[in-house]
């Protein structure tokens, strides 16, 4: 059994919670304030996830914000960002608009600006 601290950062609050884990078996939760920072940190220590923010090339030379459109898992971040840093997004582009599909199961890198 081993105990972890972490802290939550599902809100500004920042709780900091106690999670108690045996291999990957969350066995109790303590110091979170709602069942957002439960979840979270069963994650955390499970399977760590995080949207990844980041910026692509475009044709015209500027830079674009993008960002995931949904959480991938720490460990697969490398990986995109090499996926990524190979592509030159089309112009003009518009916010919400996909750069990249599918860059894995499903998750699209989705533009967070508009770009002429
Ligand atoms: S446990 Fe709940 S209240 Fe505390 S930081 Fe996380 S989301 Fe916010």
């Amino acid at each position: 059994m081993k105990k972890v601290n972490l802290t939550c950062i599902e809100c500004p609050i920042g709780c900091d919670i106690t999670v108690e884990i045996d291999g990957e078996k969350v066995l109790s939760v303590q110091g979170n304030a709602c069942q957002r920072g439960k979840l979270y940190v069963s994650n955390e220590v499970v399977c760590p996830v995080r949207v990844l923010t980041t910026t692509v090339k475009t044709q015209n030379g500027k830079m674009l914000p993008v960002k995931s459109n949904k959480p991938i898992k720490k460990a697969d971040i490398f990986v995109a960002m090499e996926k990524i840093n190979g592509v030159v997004a089309k112009t003009p582009i518009k916010i919400g608009e996909r750069v990249i599909a599918d860059i894995f199961d499903g998750v699209d890198i989705i533009a967070c600006a508009d770009v002429e």
